[in-house]
């Protein structure tokens, strides 16, 4: 099957940069809520320019073993949370919640299942179990809160909306006090690609502005902006659902861009669509 969402580039790319520690720390959480600003905290953090991952060093799961690296390479996160603490933001009994090596947006996030009867499977299958189902969308629920706190972190500087509250923080009103700012979780999306290029199972959890310089080609942002992106809400699929068909999928990525706020046509002209994003980000930021 073609399998044409996510690149290998990235990937070689992905392996060289992330870090492997030798003095691996703690897990950083096994609980979400109560060590949310840890996440904050690795998500503020610089990342480090770390040294090239050590490939020996991962086991496949059985069944995927004959993998190229790129393609595996999220089961290091899933096996050993605790040797990438720059791109670990939280470890529950049941996920591992990473930050995307390549983010296309501002604020991009994958979510990891870390069972083995699942993880290696594709989403359709995957999720034919409800009971693990109910737990990723629970799971991808809470992750989304915490990307649209870091989104808004980022870009409520710039928020008319959250005006008021910027002001009243900065004029020392307590907390429970402030007003209302801007609700970034609208602007958080969680789905899959139809047809992950990645073998292990990851829930994309997203911002939708698309602003990003590793936003490169043309599926890239396709996969994302069109059906061949499949939000887990959506999940199960029925059976004659037509996201199901590698034909109308792959077709999806080779549409006409479309820009993702003001729904304008750009044929297949990358450089122009890129520029727009651009603009639609510099005004959807001061919202
Ligand atoms: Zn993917
Ligand atoms: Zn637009």
């Amino acid at each position: 099957m073609a399998e044409p969402a996510e690149d290998k580039e990235d990937f070689a790319e992905a392996s060289s940069v992330a870090p492997r520690n030798r003095d691996p720390p703690a897990l950083m959480s096994q609980t979400a809520p109560e060590k949310k600003r840890n996440a904050f905290a690795e998500l503020m953090s610089p990342k480090p320019k770390a040294a090239k991952s050590d490939a020996s060093d991962t086991k496949p799961h059985r069944s995927l073993k004959s993998l190229s690296p790129w393609k595996g390479a999220l089961l290091d996160y899933i096996k050993h949370p605790e040797q990438f603490p720059d791109q670990v933001l939280r470890v529950t009994p049941n996920t591992v919640l990473i930050k995307d090596s390549f983010p296309k947006a501002t604020v991009h996030l994958l979510l990891l299942p870390r069972s083995p009867e699942h993880y290696g499977l594709h989403p359709h299958d995957a999720f034919k179990d409800l009971e693990f189902l109910a737990m990723m969308k629970e799971e991808a629920a809470s992750a989304a809160r915490i990307a649209a706190a870091e989104l808004g972190r980022q870009l409520s500087p710039f928020s008319a909306t959250s005006k008021a509250r910027n002001e009243a923080m900065d004029a020392g009103v307590p907390f429970d006090d402030l007003p209302p700012g801007r609700d970034y979780l609208p602007d958080i999306r969680i789905g899959i690609h139809a047809h992950p290029s990645m073998a292990h199972l990851h829930v994309h959890i997203i911002s939708r502005d698309m602003h990003s310089d590793r936003l490169k080609h043309r599926k890239h942002y396709n996969s994302f902006n069109t059906s061949f992106f499949i939000p887990v809400a959506d999940y199960p699929l029925a059976d004659d659902d037509e996201r199901r068909r590698t034909s109308f999928q792959n077709a999806n990525l080779s549409r006409d861009f479309v820009c993702w706020r003001c729904k304008k046509v750009f044929g297949n002209r990358f450089a122009e669509l890129k520029r727009h994003l651009e603009e639609e980000f510099e005004s959807w930021k001061k919202e």
